[in-house]
């Protein structure tokens, strides 16, 4: 594959800026589009503009300077600029380096709104600066001009240049699509997907490039995803787990409180699933507190009614020390102890268990995914719950179940994944489209409800005082720091001050303990268990509360800097206070600088629904915030958005069923590309397409 440094004016130093934007190929080049288009043919006369008027106007600047506002996060480029008819005063938001890239005499195109001031503001939305002529300029000024993801090192000025120096290249990109399919969808040809979105002119229309690039994106996705289930369903069978139900019995008998019909409902569909002998595959969804545990535990018992081995992962050993306690509550009444197996149990004890899994003596452990890594961990494991599987992706979910085995391998576990993230349905589909998923909706009656409120700062002491009168009542508050760029030791040092700020001001009444990130174990464990202990009134902490501690006596939670936080991280800490019957309030404290991040503070304030929410972050942020990390692969798309593609899903969906029907391996000629494109994908999974 060429790369990026055969490319005339590109050396290895500009490579590696390239590097910096995902771009190593001449076909990375191609694959980075533009995020939108701008039209500056149609100058007009500065002085003539309207207020309020989005318009381009042909300026130079006569001075550049950066200047700093009231909130101090955010910083200010002002240009004095002016044509024949008129002057203003030009405006970017935190981009300081463009003072370095704006001489004082250079000319610009400005894209933008003029708001009155004297001399009038001009919000600059983009700018082409003109200054220094050339062969080229057309490219960036004439017509639909395409404004790439940039960066300071290579601008999209830049970036246009190169797709221009590989315009051949791109018009004859490799066209994966079988005729058949591109007909039944009238899609364009791959080279011309490609120059209508670099290109734009007559013709050649963005919009049905995009959409082509998008649906082969997701007609691969599915076309793996559907492979990755008759993958499944040729491999090893399960043991059918047709235990008689005593065990279970016990547990409910013995439950505090009645299994809600939402948990019957979906403990019914895991049962079914468990007796069957193709492995289950299944993700139960629920929010935080809505009782996914005693799901979990009775479904143990069943494997173990079988005469088989369960096992219950965890992303963290404090999460696996949590479970552990949950579980012997439960299970107390059958007997059962489950092992716990973490780096801290010591060797010799951890090898005196590891032998126990082995032989089968033990039946249930608990434990990290590190549980797994042995071959023959277990004698005769039945069932694998994996707690917060938001963080994996298909591959290594494919990995999983691999291991999940028995001693000999010949039996494959059934495999159940759960997560407090809800997640809409298109989502669903194309992240956890080898899963099957059953949903708990809403939670246990008799759970106290949670108030939300949006605290501006004049409000900080009356916010206070209501905290100090639940404090008084023998409740507890958490308080949540600031997420901070800089790092862990940087997030550590402010909430250090904040614990330090509280403890003598509005808490002094009070305890108050600290816990975070930069700790070491053995203190953020003291720190939480005091808390959890009621020995402390206060927690304040970072954000490593947010999975796991459960303390239904904490009725506040404050969040500060909310305006800095995702939807879903907000609704999860949230989930920390309304535990117990006391009714629970969450103060969000921020002031937020964009319209996202209003609208984000006033859904939180307006509905608890962690389903409506998700969808709501699926349209304002995409599927990346949605489920956690962008890197945590769970969907990887380059081209579609599923916020905004969802009609284009559902034909991909239907493309990828019929093709798979006819050609379950691809193996027909015109499908090759195709199933290269597939395999490549799903690298991970070697055999996917041979079976
Ligand atoms: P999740 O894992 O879904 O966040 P848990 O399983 O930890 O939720 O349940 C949260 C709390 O609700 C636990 O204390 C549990 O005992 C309790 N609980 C679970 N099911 C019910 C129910 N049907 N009625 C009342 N309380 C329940
Ligand atoms: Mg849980």
């Amino acid at each position: 594959m060429a790369s990026v440094e055969d490319l005339p004016g590109v050396g290895s130093a500009s490579a590696k800026r390239l590097a910096g934007l995902g771009i190593a190929t001449v076909d990375d080049l191609i694959a980075h589009l533009p995020v939108r288009y701008l039209r500056y043919d149609d100058a007009r006369p500065l002085g003539r503009l309207q207020t309020g008027e989005e318009a381009t106007v042909r300026v130079t600047v006569n001075r550049i300077g950066v200047r700093p506002t009231r909130q101090r996060r955010l910083r200010m480029v002002e240009a004095a600029v002016s044509d024949p008819t008129g002057a203003a005063i030009a405006i970017w938001f935190n981009q300081e380096y463009l003072v370095r890239s704006i001489a004082v005499g250079s000319e610009l195109l400005l894209r933008g709104t003029l708001e009155p001031g004297r001399p009038p503001r001009f919000k600059v939305k983009t700018h082409e600066i003109l200054g220094d002529g050339g062969p080229s300029i057309g490219l960036h000024t004439q017509g639909l001009v395409p404004v790439y993801p940039a960066t300071e090192a290579v601008p999209a000025r830049r970036i246009r240049e190169m797709v221009d120096a590989v315009r051949p290249a791109t018009a004859e990109a490799i066209e994966a699509l079988p005729t058949w399919m591109r007909r039944r969808l009238s899609l364009p040809h791959a080279g011309d997907a490609f120059m209508a979105m670099h290109f734009p002119r007559g013709p050649r229309d963005p919009r049905l490039g995009r959409r082509r690039l998008v649906l082969e994106e997701l007609i691969v996705m599915q076309l793996g995803l559907g492979a990755l289930r008759r993958l499944e369903a040729l491999g090893r069978p399960a043991p059918r787990l047709d235990g008689d139900g005593a065990l279970r019995l016990m547990v409910r008998r013995a439950l505090p409180f009645e299994l809600t019909a939402e948990q019957e409902r979906v403990g019914e569909e895991i049962t079914r699933d468990l007796r069957r002998d193709r492995p289950m595959r299944r993700l139960l969804q629920g929010e935080v507190g809505s009782g996914k545990t005693v799901v979990a535990a009775l479904a143990m018992c069943q494997a173990v009614e079988s005469g088989r081995q369960a096992a219950l992962l965890v992303p963290t050993e404090t999460l696996a020390e949590q479970h552990l306690r949950t579980l012997d509550t439960l299970l107390a009444p059958t007997g059962l102890t489950p092992v716990l197996m973490t780096g801290k149990v010591p060797k010799a004890e951890r090898e005196r268990r590891r032998m126990a899994l082995r032989t089968g003596t033990a039946s249930i452990a608990v434990g990290t995914q590190a549980l797994l890594s042995e071959a023959d961990a277990f004698h005769t494991l039945g069932l694998v719950v994996v707690d917060e599987q938001h963080r994996f992706g298909v591959e290594q979910r494919q990995l999983l179940a691999d291991r999940a085995t028995d001693a000999g391998a010949e039996l494959a576990a059934h495999l159940l994944y759960m997560t407090a993230t809800p997640i809409p349905r298109t989502l669903a589909i194309t992240a956890y489209g080898d899963l099957q998923v059953s949903t708990i909706r809403g939670r246990p009656p008799g759970r106290a409800p949670v108030e939300t409120l949006w605290v501006r700062e004049p409000d900080r002491e009356a916010a206070y005082e209501r905290i100090r009168g639940e404090l008084r009542a023998g409740r507890q508050a958490y308080v949540i720091c600031p997420l901070v760029d800089v790092g862990v030791a940087a997030e550590a040092r402010a909430a250090t001050e904040e614990a330090d700020r509280l403890r003598a001001g509005p808490f002094s009444a009070f305890t108050v303990g600290l816990a975070h990130g930069a700790q070491k174990a053995d203190d953020k464990r003291e720190a939480m268990a005091s808390f959890a202990a009621g020995v402390t009134d206060v927690l304040v902490a970072t954000t490593v509360v947010e999975v796991g501690i459960d303390v239904p006596n904490a009725t506040v939670i404050i969040i500060e800097g909310a305006d800095r936080f995702g939807i879903a991280q907000l609704h999860q800490l949230r989930g920390r206070v309304g535990r117990g019957t006391q009714p629970g309030v969450c103060m969000l404290f921020g002031e937020p600088t964009s319209d996202d991040a209003i609208r984000r503070l006033e859904a939180l304030t307006q509905t608890t629904d962690g389903f409506r929410l998700a969808e709501l972050d699926l349209d304002l942020r995409g599927e990346g915030s949605v489920l956690g990390t962008r890197q945590s692969g769970a969907t990887d798309l380059r081209y579609a958005r599923l916020a905004r593609d969802r009609r284009e899903l559902a034909q991909a969906r239907q493309i990828a069923r019929r093709t798979l029907r006819d050609d379950p391996r691809l193996a027909k000629p015109e499908h090759a590309l195709l199933r290269a494109a597939v395999r490549e994908r799903f690298h991970d999974i070697p055999r996917l397409l041979d079976a």
